[in-house]
């Protein structure tokens, strides 16, 4: 079997795989109903959140343009702030729906600083809403979103946060931490396919929504309250990933969310260490930043990351991701979220050494 150690999708276990082979029900049934609710009711006790929470069918990126055009109207200011691709990513769908974007960016490898947003939110008042990435899976970095929405707060400012990679793995009290909409994918930490995005929704939040006049039509989030209220979602969704999450969050509750992060705590660290034991460098600037669901690895000098990854593959079944944007072909990345256990770190980590030496370099 292979050892997919990509930051998404991420492996399933067998009875989540298990329950998406379970016929087709009516999704406007009875049924449906008590599944929808639950997982709802879940999804809320693993996002520490009160707020309304939206299971929608799409992907992450989908997720992240529901927030934009369910928040903002065109021309209003938001402010972005990005330390790599998926940061990025969001400001351009702002952009694209017409949204007056002020970009604040950081190499990638390295955190936002909140000096700086705070320093970005003093220059200009006008600004609404402040979006941020919480585990930026392009760079393995995770921002300390407690300090900066500490300093969104300060100027009342809507925090908008993408959790794709960090919910439901690495601590994001979206109450606590005052997240106005927070955004997560079913293909990350929570053990299912890919096809579902969550999104909590704060009051603060319902008010700009309640004056927002991007267009929107599948995203809308009143007819997903409406048809909540009902258990139901406006239209089909994906029936069987909510099988499968029907399950996977369990197993989650379970574990308990102290033992989830601690577990991405141990794997994050056992990751890093064995990438230094072999004398090769992670992307990440400042280790305390260092994401605990996916390590961005700087190949030694003269090795190109995609042939390793090709060997990883063809000789010991190891899938690892690339690098993206400025960074590809410069990096390769392991996912150490979701379904994972320190036998894979293990296994992976003795396959890159055992590689290594083929591309030239022998490892420490
Ligand atoms: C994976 C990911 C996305 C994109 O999710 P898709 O399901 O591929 O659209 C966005 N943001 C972050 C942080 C991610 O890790």
């Amino acid at each position: 079997m292979e050892n997919l150690r990509t930051p998404g999708p991420t492996p399933c276990p067998e009875p989540v795989l298990q329950a998406q082979t379970k016929q087709m029900i009516n999704h406007r049934g009875a049924e449906f109903q008590n599944i929808m609710n639950g997982v709802t009711q879940d999804f809320k006790t693993l996002f520490q959140t009160k707020n309304d929470l939206f299971i929608l069918t799409g992907a992450g990126t989908g997720g992240l343009e529901a927030a934009i055009v369910n928040l903002f109207s065109p021309d209003d200011k938001i402010l972005s702030v990005s330390i790599g691709v998926f940061g990025d990513r969001w400001a351009s769908i702002a952009q694209t729906f017409g949204a007056d974007v002020t970009s604040l960016k950081f190499e990638m490898g390295e955190a936002a600083d909140p000096d700086l947003l705070r320093k970005a939110l003093q220059a200009d008042p006008k600004i609404k809403a402040v979006l941020i990435t919480h585990n930026e899976t392009s760079a393995g970095v995770t921002n300390d979103v407690a300090s900066l929405g500490r300093v969104a707060k300060e100027f009342d400012k809507l925090l908008v946060v993408d959790g794709i990679s960090s919910l439901g793995s690495i601590d994001c009290p979206v109450d606590k931490w005052q997240i106005d909409v927070a955004v997560a994918g079913s293909q990350k930490g929570w053990m299912v396919p890919p096809g579902m995005t969550m999104l909590s929704v704060s009051e603060a939040a319902w008010k700009a929504h309640a004056n927002a006049k991007m267009p929107r039509f599948y995203w809308d989030f009143s007819r997903a309250k409406k048809y909540l209220e009902k258990g139901q979602t406006p239209w089909t969704p994906a029936v069987s990933i909510l099988y499968a999450l029907n399950v996977s969050l369990k197993i989650l509750l379970q574990e308990g969310l102290p033992n989830i992060f601690a577990r991405h705590v141990r794997l994050g660290n056992m990751t890093r260490k064995g990438i230094k034991d072999m004398g090769l460098k992670l992307l990440v600037v400042d280790e305390s930043y260092a994401s605990n669901t996916v390590t961005a690895v700087w190949p030694p000098e003269g090795i190109d990351p995609d042939k390793l990854r090709k060997t990883l593959r063809d000789d010991f079944k190891l899938i690892l991701s690339g690098g993206q944007g400025k960074l590809e072909g410069k990096i390769f990345r392991i996912g150490h979220l979701g379904y994972c256990s320190e036998k894979d770190i293990e296994d992976t980590l003795s396959a890159i050494k055992k590689s290594l030496p083929k591309h030239g370099y022998n490892p420490k």
